[in-house]
């Protein structure tokens, strides 16, 4: 399980998060809904570390992170050790791939399980071909991110992050800097990771995917959740006047 405990962000005197806690069981598929700003990015990025978070505790599995405050207020990694191996646990894809352009795919896919993971390069290339065969690609392992299209770049950059053995898969909006007839490719390998039982938490403005394909959704505001629930309950139930409102507009 992750699990998020009052977790606060504040950028300066901004404060983005102000005390989410949330608890992913194994296999859970949580999709985060929430309008631009409320801070839906910066959860993700300091589940996974990215950013530091300000206060609150994260745990994935039994893995505690400790975290203690510094003078400037941020909080630090008691242990920095602690700090990598938590964040090797939890897979991040992100709207625009962020895949080394001068890497074939099959060595992007290699390098963290070589270099963080030290997992032997005959093995690793092993495993990267069936995580490509997976996501629909394997005869483009010899090429470079510029030869592929968005969906296809998008797929990569979830088998690289498949290749680190993660706890918990993140993403972040991933269909949308994708051209429309992208977006189903990848949404179809997401919906295979869930039907695996992978735990995710899924950012994301597709309605239609997170209704089928999530069993919780979290609806953010300014910080904090507004409201969580089964899909049912927040989309064709929500209590709150915003979450309803956010339904309306969103169909
Ligand atoms: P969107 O739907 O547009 O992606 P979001 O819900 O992901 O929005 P965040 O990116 O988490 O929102 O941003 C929440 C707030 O935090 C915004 O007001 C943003 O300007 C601010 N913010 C995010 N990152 C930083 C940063 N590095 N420094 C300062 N402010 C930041
Ligand atoms: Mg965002």
């Amino acid at each position: 399980a992750l699990e998020l405990q009052d977790l606060h962000k504040s950028f300066g005197s901004l404060a983005v998060l102000k005390g989410v806690s949330l608890t992913a069981y194994d296999g859970d598929v949580i999709s985060i809904l929430g309008s631009s700003g409320s801070g839906k990015s910066t959860l993700l990025r300091c589940i996974n570390l990215l950013e530091k978070p300000t206060q609150g505790h994260i745990s994935i599995g039994n893995e505690a992170l400790m975290l203690k405050p510094t003078k400037s207020g941020e909080m630090q990694a008691v242990d920095n050790k602690q700090l990598d191996s938590l964040r090797a646990r939890v897979g991040f894809v992100f709207q625009n791939f962020n895949l080394w352009p001068h890497k074939t795919i099959l060595q992007n896919i290699i390098e963290g399980p070589t270099q963080v993971l030290k997992i032997k390069k005959e093995q690793a290339i092993i495993d990267a071909e069936k995580l490509l065969d997976k996501v629909g690609l394997l005869d483009k392992k010899d090429a470079y991110p510029a030869n592929l299209s968005g969906g296809q770049r998008q797929r990569v950059a979830i088998a690289r992050a498949l290749a680190m053995q993660p706890r918990v898969l993140l993403f972040d909006e991933p269909t949308s800097a994708l051209d429309p007839e992208l977006v189903n490719e990848v949404l179809t390998v997401m919906r295979d990771l869930a039907e695996e039982g992978r735990t995710m938490l899924i950012v994301t403005h597709e309605m239609r995917f997170a209704r089928e394909v999530s069993n919780k959704v979290v609806f953010l505001h300014q910080g904090v959740i507004e409201e969580i629930g089964t899909p049912e309950q927040v989309f064709d139930n929500p209590t709150s006047e915003r979450v309803k409102e956010f339904m309306a507009s969103h169909n």
